[in-house]
């Protein structure tokens, strides 16, 4: 195969418009709604608490409002600990630090590359007082929610689920964002469905409903003139954002089964590489398959090195590393991208505790600096540390043709020659 690079760049995961986004903002424009009050807010809010299967859904201005709002309603105060998902986008534990609290980071589990449940119960043994828990379902993919669920609530604990990046991903057929208290999902450029921007909290509670609805428009209190008790945010979604997710609303199953399909094709084209999958148990989940993402087995790693800012790697026949194959697929107009970097990793979290299935993992070097622990599977024990390392995420754009992905899968291919 002759690999020329594409002619009209092939994205990570761009927004796929469908028409009708433009006859609701239209709408919007037309009766003067421009506003954060409108028919279009009114039927997001409508339309995603049905599909979702949630008391309340309140639209906000982005996912991260929302999540801030949800760490509001948890009750978290300057100096609480809150046991936080570690390999996850830094929008999931920011909002925590907004209120005060202070993150401890939980390690990853190798089978869903989310939330270690193990981790998660030897974090509480470490760290009694914490009474929340902030868990992301990564690229799409729902954690061991009920094993979550239920450590959270042996200890009292309040679970705020961040399906930013999971929405339509059910887990025993039932959909992610219902099973934390409080929840959190996001209408971002990338994701699965988008209002360009714009997220929303999700909760079966009423009174948690009408609090994020008062405190996102500025906390006015019933009185005739601007009058406030509490602190305000200005965090409502705009009736013109939400025409856009309302047009995108029933595409979100067209969307999510193109997605899958891009997984499957990967899954199938990478069949004899030393590789696997972002993994996922088919017996008890059905991902969004938002991203598809890639793992290289530990033996087939070429030598890679990462600093803060920049990355070398020393090229080997029959190995590769996520370095080697981003820059293969930038060479032909592809957009990928590294694995998020755990928060533990993260120079802003540096002196935050990280806690492995083991334990205290800031007790443990490294495993990429010489003298790292590992564990009997011969793998490091930091887990997230190990992902960020050998994974990387694939072009997942609904868009890409099949023929597309198939040049990828080749250009892919030549790395481990
Ligand atoms: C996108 C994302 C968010 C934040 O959503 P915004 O709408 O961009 O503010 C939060 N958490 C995760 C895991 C995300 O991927």
């Amino acid at each position: 195969m002759d690999i020329k690079p594409f002619e009209k760049k092939v994205w990570l995961s761009s927004p796929t418009m469908h028409g009708e986004e433009l006859k609701y903002i239209t709408e919007a424009y037309e009766t003067n709604w421009m506003s954060t009050v409108g028919e279009n807010i009114n039927e997001v809010e409508r339309q995603m608490a049905e599909k979702i299967g949630c008391g309340y859904a309140v639209a906000l201005s982005c996912g991260t409002s929302a999540l801030h709002l949800a760490m509001k309603l948890a009750g978290i105060k300057p100096g609480d600990e809150v046991l936080c998902s570690d390999m996850t986008f830094d929008a999931t534990v920011n909002p925590v630090v907004y209120e005060g609290g202070v993150p401890v980071f939980i390690d990853t589990e190798r089978d869903t590359w989310n939330m270690d449940p193990v981790a998660l119960e030897k974090a509480f043994e470490l760290h009694p007082t914490a009474k929340v828990v902030v868990a992301a379902h990564l690229y799409g993919t729902p954690g061991k929610v009920e094993e979550l669920r239920s450590i959270c609530d042996a200890h009292g604990a309040v679970l705020v689920e961040d399906a930013a990046e999971s929405l339509g991903a059910t887990y025993k057929g039932r959909q992610t964002g219902t099973f934390g208290d409080i929840s959190a999902i996001s209408f971002n450029g990338n994701k699965i469905i988008t209002g360009s921007a714009g997220g929303m909290l999700l909760t079966d509670s009423k009174e948690a409903a009408n609090k994020t609805r008062k405190w996102s428009t500025q906390s006015r209190e019933a009185a005739p003139w601007y009058q406030h008790e509490e602190l305000g945010y200005n965090y409502r979604m705009s009736n013109v954002i939400a025409g856009v997710v309302r047009g995108q609303i029933p595409y979100l199953e067209e969307h999510i089964a193109q997605k899958k399909a891009i997984y499957m094709r990967y899954k199938e084209g990478f069949k004899g590489l030393p590789v696997s999958m972002n993994p996922y148990n088919p017996s008890v989940c059905e991902p969004n398959f938002w991203l598809s993402c890639m793992l290289i087995d530990a033996n087939a790693m070429c030598k890679q090195v990462r600093g803060e800012s920049e990355a070398l790697y020393v090229s080997e026949p029959g190995k590769s590393c996520p370095t080697e194959i981003l820059e293969a697929i930038a060479a032909i107009n592809a957009e990928g991208r590294p694995i998020w970097k755990p928060m533990h990793m993260q120079p802003i979290y540096r002196m935050n505790a990280f806690v492995t299935r083991e334990g205290n993992g800031r007790a443990k070097t490294n495993a990429y600096i010489s003298g790292g622990a590992t564990g009997a599977d011969g793998l490091p024990l930091d887990v997230g540390a190990d992902i960020f390392h050998r994974g990387l995420c694939l072009p997942s754009d609904n868009k890409m043709t099949p023929e597309q992905q198939d040049v990828i899968i080749e250009v892919i291919r030549r790395c481990f020659e």
